[in-house]
């Protein structure tokens, strides 16, 4: 349930609810919005004496959350949420857009400075690059592992690029977090409840994908499982689901921002590389994503995309990273919008 405080209620009474929810065994959310705060209890209900809450000096009105996810929806709080992006960008609260970009694999030093220039130029705030690889098959690049997380944090230190990388397991996390601004989990991994816990353990950001077959519903108590360990820090990475289609790798499903958008305070950013599987629909895939008001993109760049060692076949070189950040620029500007630089 939420418990709407009164506009202008004095701190005693938000530290009054809390306590009172804390004594019914229910976890607490306090969410502080523009003209008034919201202190979100969620658990078991059946031994709660509403009343008693609804008594509180305070307290405007005591309210059930009727969506199946409780702090990831927007009942809980209305105002769209901004997570960090490293100490120098963000993601949502309605800003800029932020744009993600770089190899799907860190594949050396050479590969990774060479492409994290070449975004940082082009507008990028974040890079994107993977040390610990999930691939279909066991003989496939498996990723550099923790010389991939150095390199990324040296390219960090170049360019001022936000690091996020995959982590693949509760084992990894602790070393990822050390490497890492963005801790991103893997559509094959969005229902590894345990790994979401113990990301929502960690102080990083965590950018969700959602699970190639997952629904809506099943993507946010996903991102719920993350806030109620402890980390409100979820961005919602939509990547395409698998459908009967044979001409993509994944149908990226668009349609999300807006629902995501009605039904969450989260921020939504778009992947039109893992979303399409092919390097020439990315960039209207990506002018396609910036239209719907996504908040960010999350693009596969490689200066050399025929010998990538990974996901080749849907990177983009930079030049045409750099006419495709043109472009969704403008298209920005449309919506009101721009892209967001490095602070
Ligand atoms: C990736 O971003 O390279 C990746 C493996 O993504 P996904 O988990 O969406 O397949
Ligand atoms: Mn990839």
């Amino acid at each position: 349930m939420i418990v709407v405080m009164e506009a202008g209620a004095p701190q005693t009474a938000v530290d009054h609810v809390v306590k009172l929810v804390r004594e019914f065994g229910l976890v607490d959310h306090v969410i502080v919005g523009t003209d008034r705060t919201v202190v979100a209890a969620i658990g078991d209900k059946r031994n709660v004496d509403k009343s008693a809450i609804e008594n509180a000096p305070g307290v405007e009105k005591v309210v059930p959350i009727l969506a199946p996810y409780k702090v990831a929806s927007r009942e809980v709080r209305k105002e769209p949420s901004t997570i960090p992006l490293g100490a120098r960008a963000s993601v949502g609260g309605g800003g800029d857009v932020a744009v993600i970009a770089g190899p799907c694999s860190v594949e050396s030093r050479e590969q990774l400075m060479e492409i994290a220039h070449a975004v940082r130029e082009a507008g990028a705030v974040g890079l994107r690059g993977g040390a610990f690889k999930p691939r279909t098959s066991p003989y496939q690049f498996q990723g550099l592992g923790e010389e991939g997380l150095e390199l990324l944090a040296e390219a960090r230190e170049q360019t001022g690029l936000a690091v996020v990388t995959e982590v693949m397991s509760i084992d990894q996390v602790e070393l990822v977090s050390r490497y890492a601004d963005v801790l991103q989990i893997g559509t094959r991994n969005m229902h590894n409840f345990n790994l979401l816990v113990a990301c929502g353990a960690t102080d990083r950001s965590i950018m969700l994908k959602r699970g190639w077959s997952a629904s809506l519903e099943e993507f946010l108590l996903a991102a719920e499982y993350i806030i109620n360990a402890g980390n409100p820090n979820v961005i919602l990475c939509e990547r395409g689901i698998r459908t009967h289609e044979t001409y993509v790798r994944n149908t990226l499903a668009l349609g999300i921002v807006p629902a995501i958008r009605r039904e969450s305070h989260l921020p939504i950013v778009i992947d039109p590389s893992q979303g399409t599987g092919h390097a020439y629909m990315v960039p209207s895939m990506s002018r396609a994503a910036v239209a719907t008001d996504a908040d960010g993109l999350l693009v596969e760049v490689h200066a050399d995309p025929e010998h990538a060692l990974t996901d080749g076949a849907q990177s983009i070189t930079p030049e045409a990273f750099a006419k495709t950040m043109q472009d969704v620029s403008r298209i920005a500007e449309v919506l009101g919008r721009q892209l967001q630089r490095l602070a």
